[in-house]
């Protein structure tokens, strides 16, 4: 395929926080973005040229999206196969079928990554109470069950502990899903890597990540690990990339395990919420690799230009109204990204904030933001100084992770 050069349509799967981020891209580059979405009001339809209202497995839906865009990629992961075999026959669609394929379902993933001799946490197989009780004995007593498909931000996951209701926890599932053994990591860590067709590869630097209840809360970056370790990540990035033909970017999720061992949890075929710190302090931002990759363009190498940490914000802060963004923005290299999203629910990611420099603590400054954000100020405290408040508020702390 010859390069496709500004001027040309990006077809989106989807219109997220992911399509929103790649349309700003994309026409900063000037070239098209039509996104398909169920919600006409989706994150990326108010910066996209069109949005295609309609659903992701009607034929002529799809159809009108092929015949409008020069290469397809995707927002999420959630499309059906058919729906992507239908349009490679029309058009390039990066990453496509094979790919998803895989990374669609967590029991192929993990096939996936032990065919490619790649480290992962023990797992089985569980379609009912009675595989459960079976894989429990395979993997440990200690464990994470995890729906087959569909799953995002902790959603289709059950921690359990030894002795706990095996009934409940299926109960709680009770679709197809993969039990993994529990790790019990120094630190969670991930890398953004592109391919593109011709084989290239490029990461991006490996960042800290905090999670709490299974949701990404902080990434920092760089990762605070030792170079050797640094380098191991960015090769299994790269491997994993290069195995699966990926073309565009994945998000490779790691553990370090106390051990020293790196062990992969998880990875996706598409640009990664811990990847969102590139738009800041990297000098091409992930959405613009993956524009590369799709269309045919050198690949970037990736350089940081500043140690950054990025801080998710829930809806959970619109409890009280509209969030004080004057107050966030009063914090030095503080860069805030909000998705557009209509409606604010708790959980839901509503945007994120970076925060440029070396000298911010991630656990401090969740808890700043919490403080500054959220409604009313406790009496004292002056809500512009977030030193002040992060000093007074750790609440997380990333040298641990969970225990
Ligand atoms: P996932 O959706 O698989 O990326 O899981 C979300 C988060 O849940 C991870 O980033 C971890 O914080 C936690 N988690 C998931 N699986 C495991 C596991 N096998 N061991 C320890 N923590 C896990």
């Amino acid at each position: 395929m010859s390069p496709l050069l500004p001027g040309s349509t990006l077809g989106v799967l989807g219109g997220g926080q992911l399509a929103r981020l790649l349309s700003l891209e994309a026409r900063r580059m000037d070239y098209r973005v039509v996104v398909l979405d169920p919600d006409p009001a989706c994150p990326a339809a108010s910066v996209a040229d069109a949005c295609i209202a309609g659903r992701f497995d009607d034929a002529s839906t799809l159809r009108d999206l092929a015949r409008r865009a020069d290469v397809v990629t995707l927002d999420t992961e959630h499309v059906p196969l058919s729906s992507l075999e239908l349009l490679e026959r029309e058009v390039p669609v990066r990453p496509g079928s094979a790919v998803l394929r895989v990374t669609q379902d967590r029991l192929a993933q993990r096939g996936f990554l032990r065919d490619a001799g790649l480290p992962q946490t023990a797992f089985a197989p569980v379609s009912d109470l009675a595989s459960l009780e079976a894989a429990l004995v395979v993997v440990g007593p200690d464990a994470v069950l995890k729906s087959r498909r569909q799953g995002y931000d902790g959603r289709g996951q059950v921690r359990i502990h030894p002795g706990d209701d095996l009934g409940a926890a299926w109960s709680r599932i009770g679709t197809d899903a993969v039990l993994e053994a529990f790790v019990p990591f120094r630190a969670e860590l991930s890398v953004i890597v592109g391919r593109d067709a011709s084989d290239r590869v490029e990461t991006f630097p490996v960042v800290e990540n905090v999670h709490e209840g299974h949701v990404l809360v902080t990434s920092v970056v760089p990762a605070k690990i030792p170079p050797e370790v640094e380098r191991r990540a960015v090769r299994m990035a790269e491997a994993i990339a290069r195995a699966l033909g990926v073309v565009g970017v994945c998000g490779v999720e790691l553990f370090l395990a106390r051990d020293g061992a790196l062990l992969v949890n998880e990875v996706a075929a598409r640009t990664h919420n811990t990847g969102h710190y590139t738009c800041d302090a990297t000098d091409v931002s992930q959405f613009e690799q993956q524009l590369r990759a799709i269309c045919g363009l050198p690949l970037a190498a990736p350089r940081l230009l500043s140690p950054a940490v990025l801080v998710n914000l829930f809806g959970d802060l619109w409890e009280h109204g509209t969030p004080r963004w004057d107050r966030l923005l009063s914090i030095p290299g503080a860069r805030l990204h909000l998705y557009g999203k209509r409606e604010a629910r708790p959980g839901r990611k509503m945007g994120h904030v970076v925060r440029l420099g070396d000298d911010a603590e991630p656990a401090a400054l969740v808890s700043a933001l919490r403080t500054m954000l959220g409604g009313s100020e406790p009496p004292g405290r002056t809500p512009a100084d977030p030193a002040a408040s992060a000093r007074s508020n750790p609440t997380l702390n990333l040298e641990k992770g969970p225990s």
